[in-house]
């Protein structure tokens, strides 16, 4: 499904990643783990196509299709989604109504009609009822006055509504409680299915007791310099990342 070749990226004149290689199938959960300023999170904001990088070298593709031809808005119709995505707060637009009009931004992209509004509210109902998210949640405005648990709810719900081919969570250290913890592993476990794939990004090992990856790649100085299983994220918990 993805498919990452030879990528280098820089910012200005520093390069960051130097060479990634990846290849990630459907039904497959995938761990980034590293230290901090590794490139993780830049090699995700390279797949989506966050602007202040310059890709000099090396292929992305998804599903055959090289998303570096592709603007952020098109990688996302493509099927590719990322958490936080939609960070801004919107007074006075609920999560649903943006959730409706991303949804007809992607269907539109692919040439399809507004997805009607039975249709919608279905799909709301069996998203929400999956992930536990009560009605009332859905009427908020978006983002607005979000605890850092509730945040995580709403990318979640993002995630079930849009039904991307790739998630990509980029778990940085900050907002991370046991609560939003739990939201974001029972979430992913419940919307990964033999289609969808997932690739989960961060420094915690706990986070990998609940969302359980079938491969464990290190990332360390813009290479991943080891991939395993599950084992390998245990064995990182244990001895650092010294010895790589
Ligand atoms: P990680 O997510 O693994 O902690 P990052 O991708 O955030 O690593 O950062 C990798 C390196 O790129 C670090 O050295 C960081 O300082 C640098 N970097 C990231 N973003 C920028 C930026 N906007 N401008 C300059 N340097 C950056
Ligand atoms: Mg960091
Ligand atoms: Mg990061």
């Amino acid at each position: 499904m993805l498919s990452i070749k030879n990528l280098h990226a820089r910012i200005g004149k520093k390069e960051i990643l130097k060479g990634i290689n990846l290849e990630i199938s459907k039904g497959e959960v995938h761990a980034i783990m590293g230290p901090n300023g590794g490139g993780k999170s830049t090699l995700s904001n390279v797949i989506t196509g966050k602007e202040d990088y310059e890709v000099t070298e090396g292929s992305i593709l998804l599903d055959g299709k090289n998303l570096l031809d592709l603007a952020p808005e098109e990688r996302a119709n493509a099927g590719i989604f990322m958490s936080f995505q939609y960070p801004i707060e919107i007074p006075g637009v609920s999560v649903s109504n943006f959730l409706k009009a991303a949804i007809n931004a992607n269907r539109k992209a692919r040439g399809q009609e507004d997805i009607s509004a039975q249709e919608f509210l279905q799909k709301v109902k069996e998203k929400s009822e999956m992930l536990e998210i009560k009605k009332d949640f859905l009427s908020r405005s978006l983002n607005e006055g979000f605890s850092g648990g509730e945040k995580k709810k709403n990318e979640i719900f993002q995630m079930a509504m849009l039904e991307p081919k790739l998630s990509i969570l980029d778990e940085t250290d900050s907002g991370l409680d046991i609560d939003a913890l739990r939201i974001v592993s029972n979430g992913v476990n419940k919307l990964k299915n033999k289609d969808n794939a997932v690739l989960v990004i961060t420094h915690y090992q706990r986070l990998l007791d609940y969302i359980v990856p079938d491969f464990v790649h290190v990332l360390m100085n813009g290479k991943i310099i080891k991939s395993g299983t599950k084992e390998l994220a245990l064995e990182l918990e244990e001895k650092g990342y010294d010895w790589l």
